[in-house]
């Protein structure tokens, strides 16, 4: 089993997730006592916000390609940045490292196209709904992205921030995220991405009448899948979860 390198604490609230998912992904595919080989490096979101606010992402990247050479010091094989926000600055880090990236669009794109969906509805963060980053990457993997108006895109934004990212679920902000996918079903979309990490804390299934996909969820089973390469799996479980993790 290969050694993940976690870069987490943006914020904590979703990492804990990833931690979590991570080992379960393991103990379901391995069995038994296992669970992952993992090392975290969690930074203080405080500071990174700051510099997201102020703009400053040439030293939030360095911030971050830091952390990404102290996991690999530390013996990370392969490197999961908790955030789908800071991969605005994911080639800072890869530029830092020699071992790879996993980039969140990525399982994500590959998970919507598979289930036959291409135009999608987007949320997260402001700069992750309007900045080029994120939006192109899925777009390059065949998506049409929809999103959210733009109060409806401030008020995503806000509860993010305001609420999920220090633990505050609330459910008055959870019928306003519901108001929010319908209207991007009614735009179109036919999934919704939950392109933040802390946003399935809020919302899932059962929220929208679409097919929902959480990047924290998927991104962490990606993880496990590529640490789990060329290892043999449990074979009592030929229709589990995990097989679909690691074989499509
Ligand atoms: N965790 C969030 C995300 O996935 C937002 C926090 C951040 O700005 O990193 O984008």
């Amino acid at each position: 089993m290969k050694t993940i390198g976690l870069i987490g604490g943006m914020s904590w609230e979703s990492t804990a997730l990833y931690y979590r998912l991570v080992n379960e992904a393991v103990k379901h595919a391995l069995g038994g006592l296992h669970s992952a080989r993992l090392v975290l490096y969690s930074v203080d979101f405080d500071d990174i916000e700051h510099l997201q606010r102020s703009g400053d992402w040439n030293t939030a990247g360095r911030l971050l390609g830091d952390a990404a050479r102290a996991l690999e010091a530390a013996g990370a094989d392969l490197l999961v940045l908790c955030t789908n926000t800071m991969h605005k600055v994911a080639p800072a880090i890869e530029a830092a490292v020699a071992i790879p990236l996993l980039h969140i669009a990525d399982p994500t794109a590959a998970a919507v196209r598979a289930a036959g969906v291409r135009r999608v509805g987007l949320l997260g963060t402001r700069f992750t709904m309007e900045e080029a980053f994120y939006r192109e990457r899925l777009v390059e993997r065949g998506l049409e992205v929809v999103l959210p108006t733009p109060d409806d895109r401030a008020l995503v934004h806000r509860v993010i921030y305001d609420e999920l990212c220090v633990g505050v679920v609330d459910a008055r902000s959870r019928e306003a995220y519901r108001r929010v996918m319908a209207d991007l079903v009614a735009r179109g979309a036919g999934a919704i991405i939950l392109g933040c990490t802390e946003i399935g804390l809020l919302v899932g299934e059962g929220d929208v009448d679409v097919p929902v996909f959480d990047t924290t969820v998927l991104h962490a089973r990606a993880a496990v899948a590529a640490a789990l390469a060329g290892h043999v799996v449990k074979e009592s479980r030929p229709d589990s979860e995990m097989d679909v993790l690691l074989h499509g």
